[in-house]
């Protein structure tokens, strides 16, 4: 085992803007009412004092892969990655796994703005959440990036389980494998995750490994939300 790293990252760093999350609710052309945008903007106010946002990495070296059944082992522990994750990181000499949560009050809040009958401040909370995770974890991975680089090495995009047919049941493995848990996840039967608003998975590490923006074109989950999110971390562009 090597490297680990945690981060408390303060919301101002995740860049949420207004826009974006107007972005995700379908208007891409910013024709929104004023008072959605003012909802959106209230609950961004709201969602910042409320938000703890936390990501950890820790990179495992000497990971083995096995081609013919599309595994790789860490540690003794050995994942059934599927096809598409195998393709994007067989390459790599080491893995980092991360865990990265917006905290359990932003999807609290959603519920009980839902349970309240105010459905539309529910699901800007649902969407505002999604996107401080997504953020956070560009934050971490980013770092990763250049942390690597710096000693010539390159990284590969983030695969979680339960996409790009990696079975969610896998989580428990990869959990495993994080016994500080720095962001204080828990996992139920099911492989879900609380709180809500949380993402865990691995990043390839190697001189011989890179960010593949074609990945998606090769899947047909398409209602998945990462297909037109652009997960390429920007340090990475
Ligand atoms: S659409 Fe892309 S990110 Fe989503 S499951 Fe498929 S390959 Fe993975």
């Amino acid at each position: 085992m090597g490297t680990e790293r945690v981060f408390s990252i303060d919301f101002s760093q995740l860049d949420l803007t207004v826009r974006k999350i107007e972005n995700m609710t379908g208007d891409q052309d910013g024709a929104s009412s004023g008072i959605l945008t003012d909802l959106i903007a209230e609950a961004l106010d709201e969602a910042s004092l409320m938000c703890s946002v936390k990501a950890e990495y820790r990179i495992f070296n000497g990971v083995t892969f096995n081609p013919a059944g599309k595994t790789v082992s860490i540690d003794s522990t050995s994942f059934d990655i599927s096809k598409i994750v195998y393709s994007q990181i067989r390459k790599s000499t080491a893995i980092a796994i991360f865990l990265c949560t917006a905290g359990q009050e932003i999807g609290t809040a959603s519920g009980a703005a839902m349970k309240e009958g105010d459905l539309l401040k529910g699901y800007l909370f649902d969407i505002i959440g999604s996107e401080i995770v997504e953020a956070a974890a560009d934050l971490m991975q980013n770092s990763l990036h250049k942390e690597m680089n710096a000693s010539g090495l390159g990284i590969t995009n983030r695969y979680s389980p339960g996409y790009c047919g990696w079975n969610v049941a896998e989580q428990h493995k990869l959990f495993s494998l994080m016994p500080g848990n720095r962001c204080g996840i828990a996992l139920n039967e099911s492989a879900l995750m609380s709180p809500i608003k949380s993402v865990s998975g691995f990043i390839g590490i190697g001189g011989n490994v890179r960010f593949n923006p074609y990945t998606c074109s090769f899947c047909d989950m398409k209602e998945c939300i990462y297909r037109s999110r652009r997960i390429k971390p920007a340090a990475a562009k």
